[in-house]
């Protein structure tokens, strides 16, 4: 394989550990319950991931958002989605009320009737998402590497505040200030559309770019919609896809350097 002059770079489970900081904030809010109400933390934790899901599901209209822009009920919990497109203005009226909603489901569900304790649950919530961010490991090393001589680009699925505050926060945007995000522009991975803006924004080509991302169906199925090859993190666990010549899969973010060199070396 030639060199491969743009990397284009998923966020979440790529280089920030999201899973872990979602995990952080409904036991963030958990506690608050379980100080104030005596609910065990851990089942209250669990039992709002439930409530949230359930609600964020029910409004049937958010099925196609959620697919088209790749988010999710964590992210209604905590994101505003400023600067997104227009298609997002009813799920953006609507989000203080699910917010309300779901954490007053959550505790109706464990018996307690509080409003001032949701409220408190949901701010604890808010303020844990915002404020704990962590690079995956092998982060920091691959996109230190990369940097020096080749050109970054962040493309992610998620809410445009959300999704900069990682960036910032986790010291990324020093390093990778170009940065496309589905709900600002209108289209997500795997659409066609989101890989080749990525690529254009910082002035490349796709036969010279490759993608670095988690999940196959929006990360993988995107670069391969544009014929550009992918480093597949999978994780421990690889789940069922056919092989693929186009596709390299690795365990983790600390694997990515070294394939990607060895498949430039390669000379394939
Ligand atoms: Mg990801």
């Amino acid at each position: 394989m030639k060199r491969r002059d743009v990397v284009i770079l998923d966020l979440d489970g790529t280089l920030v550990d999201e899973r872990g900081a979602v995990d952080e904030a409904f036991l963030a809010a958990a506690r608050v319950v379980q100080d104030q109400a005596g609910v065990e933390a851990n089942r209250f934790a669990r039992t709002a991931r439930v409530a949230a899901q359930r609600l964020w599901w029910k409004a049937t209209w958010i099925d196609p958002l959620s697919d088209a822009f790749g988010i999710s009920a964590w992210d209604g919990l905590s994101e505003d989605f400023t600067n997104a497109v227009p298609a997002l203005d009813r799920l953006r009226a609507w989000l203080p009320s699910y917010r309300q909603a779901a954490w007053r489901l959550a505790l109706g569900t464990v018996g307690v009737a509080d409003t001032a304790l949701a409220e408190a649950a949901s701010s604890a919530y808010r303020q844990c998402r915002h404020q704990d961010v962590r690079l995956l490991p092998g982060a920091t090393n691959l996109v230190g590497t990369l940097v020096h001589d080749r050109r970054l680009v962040l493309l992610t699925n998620g809410p445009g505040d959300g999704q900069r505050r990682k960036v910032e926060s986790s010291g990324l945007l020093g390093l990778v200030p170009d940065v496309v995000i589905s709900t600002e522009v209108g289209f997500a991975k795997p659409d066609r559309r989101a890989v080749s803006l990525a690529i254009e924004r910082v002035g490349g080509q796709p036969d010279t770019a490759i993608m670095i991302g988690d999940t196959y169906d929006r990360d993988v199925l995107g670069a391969l919609n544009c014929d550009v090859p992918a480093i597949w993190i999978t994780g421990p666990v690889r789940p069922e896809h056919p092989a693929h010549p186009l596709v390299s899969p690795v365990m983790s973010t600390a694997e990515v350097l070294p394939v990607l060199h060895a498949l430039e070396n390669g000379g394939a």
